[in-house]
């Protein structure tokens, strides 16, 4: 059985108090629960707060992006070695806010998705298409070719090390979600094309639905067979949501 996961996509909101008492709460609502990991990517001034908040919890910490490269005269990046230095778990990779606002390709995203890897985090690799792409059919070919040049830069093997992220760019803070069965289609579609390169790996993945997950449609989404968590946005700043949203995965 995959162990569900959800996980909180802060993006660019925080502050020191608030966070103090938004880790506090998530870590009480819920403890003892079960198979289910939760985890927060915060933005990176705020990783050393949140290591010394959620050290020794069962709640794990990541951010949300990475350089491609190691180091060098790249200002105002941080590379992934440095989210080791404040013992980060998961990073997300390729979110479509920096696919969009950022410029970054699905090469970009490969080799952060390898940089990420090589210094021994987990990327959470999200994919997905726009309103325009759903309307046109084409979403399996979009989110095929994201995951094939991933595939064709790192091999399919060392996938086993990661997470998708199913996020449909429509559903982002749109307050519009996929229905569970939208979703489940797409989550087979991407199950099936990494079997198309290792079965097995394909079978242990844990693929994320991600877009306007709230705590009143966690459950049926988290119900679908091949839905095995979320990453949370907006809903991810308010502690009874996120809460709630955890707990419904471990049904
Ligand atoms: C996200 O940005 O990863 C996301 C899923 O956002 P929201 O839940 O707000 O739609």
């Amino acid at each position: 059985m995959r162990l569900k996961l959800v996980a909180g996509n802060w993006k660019m909101h925080g502050g020191i108090e608030q966070n103090r008492n938004l880790l506090n709460r998530i870590v009480v609502g819920t403890v003892g629960i079960q198979n289910t990991a939760c985890a927060v990517c915060v933005p990176y001034p705020y990783l050393s707060q949140v290591q010394s908040l959620l050290k020794n919890t069962h709640v794990s910490w990541g951010a949300q992006n990475i350089s491609q490269h190691d180091k060098g005269a790249y200002t105002g990046e941080v590379s992934a070695a440095m989210l080791t230095d404040f013992c980060c778990y998961y990073v997300i990779v390729g979110h479509s806010e920096r696919r969009t606002l950022y410029g970054e390709d699905s090469r970009t995203v490969s080799i952060k998705f390898k940089a990420a890897q090589d210094a021994g985090l987990v990327p959470i690799l999200c994919v997905g298409e726009t309103l325009d792409q759903r309307e046109t059919s084409i979403t399996e070919q979009v989110v095929g070719e994201q995951l094939d040049t991933v595939i064709g830069l790192v091999g399919v093997d060392v996938m086993a090390r990661s997470v998708l992220a199913y996020e449909p760019i429509w559903a982002i803070g749109t307050g519009k979600t996929a229905t569970p069965q939208q979703a489940q289609d797409v989550h087979v579609f991407i199950r099936n094309k990494v079997a198309s390169y290792n079965i097995k790996v394909a079978t242990d993945l844990r693929i994320l639905y991600g877009g306007s997950v709230k705590a009143s449609n966690a459950v049926e989404l988290f119900t679908m067979p091949d839905i095995d968590g979320g990453l949370i946005g907006g809903a991810s700043l308010v502690a009874d949501e996120f809460i709630s949203i955890c707990l419904a995965a471990q049904n």
